[in-house]
């Protein structure tokens, strides 16, 4: 069995874009309220009394967008800061991030995932909710004050959407070239309401290598993440591009992650609703740490049935919530 010692922490649910994958129009969010987000206090007496005694080590802060959550350096302070923490990282849209990255290294942060699904601010506008090009500028002063404040590895997320980005792949690929930045291409999930994403749809990760291979050729690479990322390379580049196949190849045999909402609840799917632990408010009525250590390590030793539910019925996921509420 795979071993599960990775735990994503969504902060918050709420975001400053509203992007089409991810949020699309028309999506009615009843955002928790700030009482029922999981306290520092409560995040911290998790990890260290249920999730780091049975064997979580990484850690990944995302949301919603984390660095809307009050006093989010603090909390990656405490965390890096656990003696047991052996990787602490942040997926983020780096709209604030230029103000905020040099306090979040200082704090112990040290890699970083951001999200930049196009190099056009008029087609960044239109995949975030925004027409405006100041949106852009913003993410991409983001990108470059965590480059400079010497995030290692840092990483871009783009979500490909035939239509509406798919004809940037080459330019977006490009920027793993000269530094060494690396572009993981996502495939797009309907997760929410998928009535919703209307014309939306995904392109098969292999297609976009072809078209990778036909300009640079491409190979596999030697350095592999902790995720589900596939890895190459550009012959010479610095940089690696990353392939995130959810729809095309299922990857849940190599599953070594749980996900933690913002307001505490443990999923131990993505995909799947099956067996999640409502723990704040055990935790608020009082239920012994050591109690809710045996539930999560109950739920462990059945998570990879869980993982495989979904898609050996073949039926749909239960997606009561979309990624900026789960935490992607
Ligand atoms: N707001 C932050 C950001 O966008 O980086 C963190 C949260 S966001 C939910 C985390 C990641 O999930 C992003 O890289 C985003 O592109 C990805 N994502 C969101 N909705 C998705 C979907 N429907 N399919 C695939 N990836 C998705
Ligand atoms: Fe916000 Fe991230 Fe979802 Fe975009 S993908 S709406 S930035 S949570």
């Amino acid at each position: 069995m795979n071993t599960v010692d990775y735990l994503r922490i969504s902060l918050i649910d709420r975001c400053n874009f509203q992007c089409q994958y991810c949020m699309p129009e028309g999506t009615e969010l009843d955002y928790i309220l700030r009482q029922e987000l999981l306290s520092h206090e409560e995040l911290i007496t998790l990890l260290k009394e249920v999730f780091i005694p049975i064997g979580f080590r990484k850690f990944r802060l995302t949301g919603g967008e984390p660095l809307l959550r009050p006093g989010v350096v603090d909390l990656v302070r405490e965390i890096a800061s656990l003696p047991q923490t052996q990787d602490l990282a942040m997926t983020t849209n780096a709209f604030l991030l230029a103000g905020m990255a040099q306090a979040l290294y200082d704090a112990g942060l040290r890699r970083i995932n951001i999200s930049l699904d196009s190099l056009e601010p008029e087609t960044f506008g239109k995949i975030t909710g925004n027409q405006g090009h100041w949106r852009w500028q913003k993410t991409w002063e983001g990108i470059q004050a965590a480059y400079r404040v010497g995030f290692n590895p840092l990483k871009l997320n783009v979500v490909v959407i035939p239509g509406i980005n798919d004809h940037e792949v080459l330019d977006l690929a490009a920027l793993s070239i000269e530094r060494c930045w690396h572009i993981r291409f996502i495939e797009f999930m309907p997760i929410g309401n998928a009535q919703l994403f209307g014309e939306l749809s995904w392109v098969p990760s292999e297609q976009l290598r072809q078209q990778i291979r036909e300009r640079w050729g491409l190979t596999e690479s030697t350095v592999r993440g902790n995720g589900p990322a596939d890895v190459f390379q550009i012959p010479g580049a610095q940089g690696t591009l990353g392939f995130i196949s959810q729809m095309s190849e299922c990857f849940c045999d190599r599953c070594n992650r749980m996900r933690l909402s913002a307001d505490g609840w443990l999923r131990p799917c993505l995909l799947n609703e099956t067996g999640q632990i409502d723990l704040k408010t055990a935790l608020r009525n009082g239920v012994d740490t050591t109690d809710l250590r045996e539930q999560v390590s109950q739920l462990l030793m059945i998570k990879s049935e869980i993982n495989f539910k979904q898609r050996d019925s073949g039926t749909e996921g239960i997606y009561t919530r979309t990624m900026s509420q789960i935490g992607g």
